[in-house]
């Protein structure tokens, strides 16, 4: 592949964190802008750094000045605990950086990834556990899990809206719980697979976790290094509609739980507690069209995914 001048945008966080390294590692100029840096993307893995706030315009501009290719991948995020609670936040600013990286990339002439969520699928098709794999055309109409998706849907529109009218040369991936090493872990922004390996990690052998809901509810998780792979390819491809990047593996919560046990070696048994949010009761990934599209599937299964984040979050919780 040609070298291009590349910004990844949230780059402090998890996906963009993990994604700037692999474009870095190819060859390509990174530049990677982030509001804070947790210590995930040292040096060399960049070729220049922003810190600053993308809500402004100016920091958006400045960032996207001489790109070739834009990851938009910063926003106001985290697991269901989070979303539930942090409504308005998340929806003005993610809004806001939404909106400054599609008319910064507009500006720059700059071909612009964004980073949708699962999350647009609507409600009334996620009512069950055993639910049927949701596929890009049923987005709508829509109905969209709490204020993020709404918030993520909107965005999607917006810059479907900049190709149509500007031919904006855009990507949009819709995510399906991606997890792995280097996520966030603790602080009320975590999601359910490094929140349990936290808690198995923390737990005594022959203790117990808690686990928020029944544990039935279902969800399907991929791992990090297949989603970068998946968004680089959605990047170079010709395909500019919304496409799944996620897995079809569908599990329960409780047996998701199972696998960070398996992964500490501890024994370990589950106490759910209901009062806490679940969000839908199942939700799975179709990936009819990103196989087909892109000849992408998730290769990392469940199990050593599953380990290598119980691992790396067991360390890390050790050396607090
Ligand atoms: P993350 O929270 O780890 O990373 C987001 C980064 O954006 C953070 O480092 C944060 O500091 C940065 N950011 C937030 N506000 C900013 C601002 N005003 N200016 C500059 N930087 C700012 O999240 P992630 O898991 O890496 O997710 C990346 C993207 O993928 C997000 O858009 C998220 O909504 C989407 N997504 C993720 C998942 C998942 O399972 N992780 C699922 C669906 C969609």
């Amino acid at each position: 592949m040609d070298k291009k001048r590349i910004l990844v945008c949230g780059a402090g966080g998890f996906i963009g964190s993990h994604l700037a390294r692999e474009l870095h590692n190819q060859g390509h100029y990174v530049r990677v802008v982030d509001q804070k840096w947790d210590g995930y993307l040292p040096e060399p893995y960049f070729s220049d750094r922003i810190t600053g706030d993308l809500r402004d315009y100016g920091t958006a501009y400045s960032a996207a000045r001489s790109m070739d290719w834009i990851f938009q991948l910063a926003a106001d995020m985290g697991g269901i605990g989070y979303i539930t609670e942090k409504a308005a936040d998340i929806v003005y600013n993610s809004s806001l950086i939404n909106l400054n990286m599609v008319q910064a990339a507009k500006h720059c002439n700059a071909r612009i990834f964004y980073a949708s969520s699962a999350c647009v699928y609507p409600n009334y098709k996620q009512e069950d556990a055993n639910v049927k794999p949701l596929a890009e055309s049923d987005a709508m109409p829509a109905d969209p899990n709490e204020a993020y998706g709404w918030e993520k849907l909107f965005s999607e529109i917006v810059y479907q809206s900049f190709a149509r009218d500007y031919g904006l040369d855009i990507r949009i991936a819709r995510f399906h719980n991606i997890y792995g090493q280097e996520g966030t872990y603790e602080g009320g922004r975590e999601k359910a697979p490094a929140a349990l390996c936290r808690k198995v990690a923390l737990a005594e052998d022959g203790g117990e976790i808690e686990v928020w809901g029944d544990g039935l509810a279902t969800r399907s998780f991929c791992y990090i290094n297949d989603c970068v792979r998946g968004v680089i390819a959605l990047m170079r491809s010709d395909w500019t509609e919304p496409i799944n990047i996620g897995s079809d593996r569908l599990i329960s919560v409780d047996d998701l739980a199972e696998l960070a046990i398996a992964a500490s070696g501890k024994r370990i048994t589950l106490r759910h507690d209901v009062s806490k949010p679940q969000g839908v009761r199942g939700r799975n990934a179709d990936l009819t069209l990103v196989k087909k599209v892109l000849n992408w599937e998730p290769v990392i299964g469940l199990e050593l995914g599953m380990d290598m984040t119980y691992q790396w979050i067991a360390k890390q919780v050790k050396a607090k």
